[in-house]
């Protein structure tokens, strides 16, 4: 299957071979003929399989730009992409950018996220925009700050929509869907879908495509997936060791809390590993800068909360790792999906902490994705927890039925009998 066949013109075929995209992918092949189409779009497909051109070329196709000429008139916004993210944001609006720089007439985009300053934003809106890309947030800043209106918009879309659809965003979402014409086109994109996502996704779109890419062994991302067993005081010099004995280029680590991303960070730079720390508390510049360096590889090693969990694409990142283990099984899927994109391989690897419920926890993550990781030691850092309390048989972690994870942990008094166990 060629791009042509798909019904996309001259400019944007010409933008996909300087791309060297030489196929498109299977998303594609399934969203752009019904975009296009004017259809609903309800589409799920894994990471890093082309999502974000499976949706901007059709729709740069679709735009109706008036001639240059047309002075002082306002543009309309046509199309508005959602996003959760600041980097997603970035990320899509240079897609647009680069696919649609051979258009005959130049697509005014306009990137809006918070973080940052609102004026140059206002400044940039005046004169209207054609396709605007935002996270929520800032859109009804912006909207009740009269820098835009929405009741043009013809094509809506909401990239990472599982996110987007989930009760942080829902308010939001709401109100910015209340200033949009009910007659629209709706694109829905994401890596996972949760049934409860599914069911009001579904009551949201009309008459939807469903596209559901499924995961074959040729189209499964390439990534080799480790569990490694270690105490949890011992995961920074683990981290350590592994950088230098494994010799990774670049590693994308990812953390519970932002606390421990700074802890982390700090520690590595400490013992001289180019390291920094990206989560949501930081300045946007801030933000910015540390991954366009990590992109740019001026930077080895990311410690990362979930924020950088989605979307991001670092073009070969060889390596992410779990040091703390996600809270669900879809995040563990965006995780790991941050390496082996677009074809390459990939590793991910998991730090299951022996004296925690890290174990139980990660047994479900296996099962929701039918998988069996083997859990490896590291030389010089076997677990002492684990040792102890498996010889007295107490470790005990059950899952529940609603798909926690109660674990029923030694007490202390516990764990001090195994030990005696253990030296007698
Ligand atoms: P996405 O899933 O949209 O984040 O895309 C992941 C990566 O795949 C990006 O680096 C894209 O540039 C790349 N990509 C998108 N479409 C194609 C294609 N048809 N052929 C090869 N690479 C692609």
């Amino acid at each position: 299957m060629s791009f042509s066949s798909l019904g996309l013109s001259a400019p944007l075929i010409n933008a996909v071979q300087e791309r060297a995209y030489s196929e498109p992918t299977p998303v594609q092949s399934a969203a752009i003929p019904a975009i296009l189409a004017g259809r609903d779009v309800l589409a799920s497909a894994q990471t890093g399989s082309g999502k974000t051109a499976a949706f901007c070329l059709p729709l740069l196709q679709t735009l109706t730009i008036k001639p240059r000429g047309a002075r002082g008139e306002t543009r309309a916004v046509q199309i508005l992409i959602l996003v959760p993210t600041r980097e997603l944001a970035t990320q899509v609006g240079e897609t647009l950018r680069i696919l649609g720089q051979h258009l005959p007439q130049p697509v005014k985009l306009a990137v809006l996220f918070g973080g940052i300053s609102i004026n140059p934003q206002m400044m940039h809106l005046r004169g209207g925009a054609d396709i605007v890309i935002a996270t929520p947030g800032r859109l009804l800043d912006l909207v009740s700050h009269n820098a835009l209106q929405l009741s043009s918009v013809r094509s809506l879309v909401l990239d990472e929509a599982d996110r987007l659809l989930e009760l942080g965003f829902a308010d939001e979402l709401s109100r910015v869907l209340s200033m949009l014409p009910l007659q629209r086109q709706n694109l829905f994109f994401s890596a996972t879908f949760s049934p409860q996502v599914d069911a009001l996704a579904t009551s949201m779109l009309h008459d939807p495509v469903q596209i559901a890419i499924a995961t074959t062994a040729e189209s499964a991302p390439d990534i080799v997936q480790r569990a490694i067993v270690v105490d949890a005081r011992q995961r920074t010099q683990l981290l350590r060791h592994l950088i230098s004995t494994e010799k990774w280029s670049r590693v994308l680590v990812f953390v519970a809390t932002k606390y421990a991303a700074d802890l982390i960070s700090t520690k590595l730079r400490r013992a001289d590993i180019n390291a920094e720390a990206f989560h949501g508390e930081q300045s946007q510049g801030k933000r910015s800068q540390v991954l366009s360096d990590f992109k740019a590889s001026r930077l080895k090693v990311v410690i990362a909360t979930d924020v950088a969990a989605r979307g991001i694409d670092v073009s070969q990142l060889p390596v992410v790792v779990n040091y703390d283990l996600p809270r669900s099984s879809d995040d563990y899927t965006h995780r790991i999906g941050r390496t082996g994109r677009a074809g390459e391989s990939g590793l991910a690897i998991s730090f299951i902490c022996a004296d925690s419920a890290n174990e139980a926890h990660f047994r479900l993550i296996e099962q929701r994705h039918q998988l069996r990781v083997a859990r490896e030691q590291i030389p010089g850092f076997e677990p002492a927890f684990e040792a102890a309390a498996s010889t007295a048989g107490m470790a005990v972690a059950v899952s529940d039925p609603n798909g926690g994870i109660k674990g029923k942990r030694p007490s202390k008094k516990d764990k001090l009998r195994a030990l005696a166990a253990k030296s007698e």
